[in-house]
């Protein structure tokens, strides 16, 4: 496809941030984007967050194939719809989440983010036959269809699966980041552990995940709520969205300290740090019956260790848990709700860049000086 096409084929003049190689900085390009494809949405990025998996595929933690365009937070108006999508219009506002097959039999019966094609289907830089649909300047083509999304740009070409339509009395700025990291916190507590009023729960690790882990747990009624982490201030909000105490487990012993404070452990924690060390705490801190939720992401092949018998025994419980057990499209608008009514003050957590200084929004995500990293583009794609 070239820019001679584009009067034909539908083809867009669009602005993306390409990964070029491992690890190289953004570079924003103008790029040409395809017309939506059947069962596809073409979306307008009004904003889109950045996440710590954006990072690792980056830095090739994951193998996406490169040169390709990441993000996939995004949020933003329909702009077009191929054919056989219904349920969303052109204008419509949307959130785009993760992207799943609906035919695999997790899809078909509702565990869309345990889809059996995950792993291609969103970080596979391509549709699913393997074709994509947005190329550079020079008419050579980008890996795309990250999380069935690419949405580091000004436009993104999204799935009728993956885009969930959102009320219009909602800033959309703020909508991306509820489609994967601030969903995943919520989800692990809300719908993976369905921790429930009375319960206790210690969350390690409250950056944007841990802390929308936070506000989730004090949705359910848990009673006792224990943010631990490194950083002092992260801590401080913490204990303003939530938590009910905090352990600075640079400082304290952190199994010593839940124990404490839960009087015994607690019945549950999540490990939001993809730490191994961190993991074997959230997993030694529980109360017999307790359940520890793994959400935190390391690298390929990062192996962790347990005591069997301390597992056993007390009949305890190690889950993973991908995108808290989003059915994207009823959690998404539940957690809008919870916003909307101010009990689920995620928009705290957001530090707004322009799309131009994505580097910088990256370096900061990546420091920990900024908790969850929203672009906007700019208002003429
Ligand atoms: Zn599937
Ligand atoms: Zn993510």
């Amino acid at each position: 496809m070239s820019s001679q096409d584009q009067a034909h084929t539908g083809t867009r003049r669009a602005r993306a941030a390409v990964v070029r190689s491992k690890g190289a900085a953004f570079s924003i390009e103008n790029v040409q984007i395809g017309p939506p494809a059947e069962h596809e949405v073409l979306v307008r990025v009004v904003a889109v967050g950045i996440c710590h998996t954006d990072l690792i595929v980056r830095d090739q933690y994951y193998p996406f194939p490169l040169p390709g365009v990441l993000g996939h937070e995004g949020s933003g108006v329909v702009e077009e719809v191929g054919a056989g999508v219904t349920h969303v219009s052109p204008g419509d506002h949307v959130v785009m989440t993760f992207m799943s097959c609906g035919l695999c039999r997790f899809c078909l019966r509702g565990e869309p983010a345990y889809c059996s094609d995950f792993y291609s289907l969103n970080v596979g830089g391509a549709r699913k036959d393997g074709s994509t649909g947005t190329c550079d300047s020079h008419g050579h083509a980008l890996h795309d269809h990250f999380f069935g999304q690419s949405s580091f740009g000004t436009f993104a070409l999204a799935h009728s699966r993956n885009v969930v339509k959102v009320p219009k009395n909602i800033p959309l700025e703020i909508l991306g980041p509820l489609g994967c990291g601030i969903q995943t916190g919520a989800g692990a507590i809300l719908n993976s552990l369905k921790v429930r009023s009375g319960d206790s729960v210690a969350v390690f690790g409250v950056g944007a995940v841990g802390l929308s882990a936070v506000m989730a747990a004090r949705v359910a009624g848990a009673t006792t709520i224990i943010a631990l982490d490194l950083n002092p201030e992260r801590l401080r909000l913490a204990l303003e969205l939530g938590a009910t105490q905090s352990v600075d487990s640079g400082n304290e012993d952190a199994v010593a300290a839940v124990q404490r404070i839960s009087g015994g452990g607690v019945d549950y924690s999540l490990d939001t740090s993809g730490r191994p060390t961190v993991l074997r705490q959230a997993i030694d801190c529980l109360a017999i019956r307790g359940t520890c939720g793994i959400v935190g992401a390391p690298p390929l092949q990062t192996e962790a260790s347990f005591d069997v018998n301390m597992l056993m025994i007390p009949g305890r419980s190690i889950r993973g848990i991908c995108e808290g057990d989003s059915l994207a499209s009823e959690f998404i608008p539940q957690l809008i709700a919870l916003y909307a009514q101010g009990r689920f003050p995620y928009d705290r957590l957001i530090k707004f860049y322009d799309f131009e200084d994505i580097d910088t929004a990256m370096q900061d995500a990546a420091r920990g000086t900024t908790i969850k990293a929203v672009l906007r583009m700019p208002v003429k794609p």
